[in-house]
């Protein structure tokens, strides 16, 4: 979904219309399981070899399973004043796949 950089709507610390600059906010990336890689390392190693991948490790699956799981994320948008340079936030985020600022 294609959304513009730039927007204007109601300031609450101005209290009238100014332009906002839209920003994305990005969750912070989590730590994950091991990637195939360290897999291997750890493999050279004498790690993870035995019986059992004891959740963590063995070899992945080759394409990720989507059975039921929503494909969309809800959106997390920020705005940002031009006038007072404050920032507020989304009310209510809508589905999208993927948001593009144009
Ligand atoms: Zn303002």
């Amino acid at each position: 979904m294609k959304l513009p950089k730039a927007k204007r709507m109601y300031c609450k610390y101005c209290r009238k219309h100014t332009e906002h600059k839209i920003i994305q906010v990005k969750a912070g990336q989590k730590r994950g399981t091991l990637r195939h890689g360290s897999i291997q390392r750890a493999a050279k190693r004498g790690l993870g070899v035995g019986f059992g991948n004891k959740n963590r490790w063995g070899s992945k699956p080759s394409s990720p399973k989507r059975t039921g799981s929503k494909v969309s994320k809800k959106t997390n948008l920020k705005f940002k004043c031009s006038t007072c340079n404050k920032q507020q936030i989304q009310k209510q985020g809508f589905r999208a796949k993927k948001i593009e600022l144009v």
